[in-house]
């Protein structure tokens, strides 16, 4: 599933592609994913040019003149760019945008859990991003506002992280990795982290999101003509998925357990 440095990435990937450039043509050829795209999608985009893009938690915000096309990518979703002649859609194709200098852009989504809406609009109004927590790479994202979430919580801390309501794009492999960074075991409750523990997880969550968004941009020209599959971040974790394997901090093995019907990967030894 594509998570917020897949995002990123993605964004990062196709933004120089699409900026300020006009949409001359809108191709739907499945309008239902998650949500039905509007009816009128095609008429809305055609001719409209692309002023800004960015993202806010894993969507991806593209504002044109009259307001915002919001994709998300949902299960299995990915945007790709394509110059000069274009492929033949294949069956997962279900939306093409072709801009004035032939470039399209191109929404594949096998598993159909994306989204593609259209926000006439302020983008941070609309039900799905009013109620986010703050961006983890932002310099909202302090030790400080983590200790006033926790303050009276006695969740355990790997679900707090995990929660959007309070900080977003923190799925379940950079949760486990960050607790173990930050050497915070995932079931401590939340108020009994220090103002010194918020800071370590704080910066582990930023160290690691940023290492895989790094990671992702390594690849950034495989979104141009490529297969697809090449931009998404890969990395050697530390204790995600490694159950019954040595630390590779202290040698003692690699325990699991389930917190929120999640997997949750940790070091007894080196995460208190
Ligand atoms: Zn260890």
């Amino acid at each position: 599933m594509p998570e917020l440095p897949e995002v990123e990435t993605t964004l990062r990937g196709i933004a120089p592609h699409i900026l300020n450039q006009k949409i001359t043509q809108v191709i739907v050829r499945q309008p239902k994913l998650r949500w039905k795209m509007p009816d009128d999608l095609v008429q809305i985009l055609q001719g409209q040019v692309v002023r800004h893009c960015r993202r806010r938690a894993k969507y991806l915000l593209i504002e044109l003149d009259a307001g915002v096309l919001m994709i998300h990518l949902g299960m299995s979703g990915s945007l790709r760019i394509f110059h000069g002649r274009q492929p033949e859609a294949g069956k997962h194709d279900h939306f093409d945008a072709i801009f004035a200098d032939g470039t399209l852009l191109r929404y594949h989504d096998p598993r159909r859990f994306g989204a593609i809406l259209w926000l006439a609009g302020v983008a941070e109004h609309h039900d799905l991003l009013k109620n986010l927590g703050v961006e983890p790479l932002s310099d909202e994202f302090t030790a400080s506002y983590l200790l006033n979430q926790l303050r009276g919580k006695n969740r355990a801390i790997k679900l707090m992280i995990m929660d959007n309501a309070i900080v977003v794009g923190v799925g379940n492999i950079y949760a486990n990795e960050s607790l173990f960074q930050a050497a915070l075991l995932p079931n401590r409750p939340a108020n009994s982290l220090s103002l010194n523990d918020c800071e370590n997880l704080v910066s582990a969550i930023k160290h690691i999101l940023q290492r895989a968004i790094e990671t992702g941009g390594s690849t950034l020209r495989d979104f141009v003509n490529s297969d697809g599959k090449s931009g998404y971040f890969q990395q050697e974790y530390k204790v995600y998925g490694r159950a019954g394997e040595t630390c590779k901090m202290c040698g003692s093995l690699i325990e699991k357990t389930v917190l929120g019907q999640r997997g949750t990967f940790y070091c007894a030894n080196c995460q208190k």
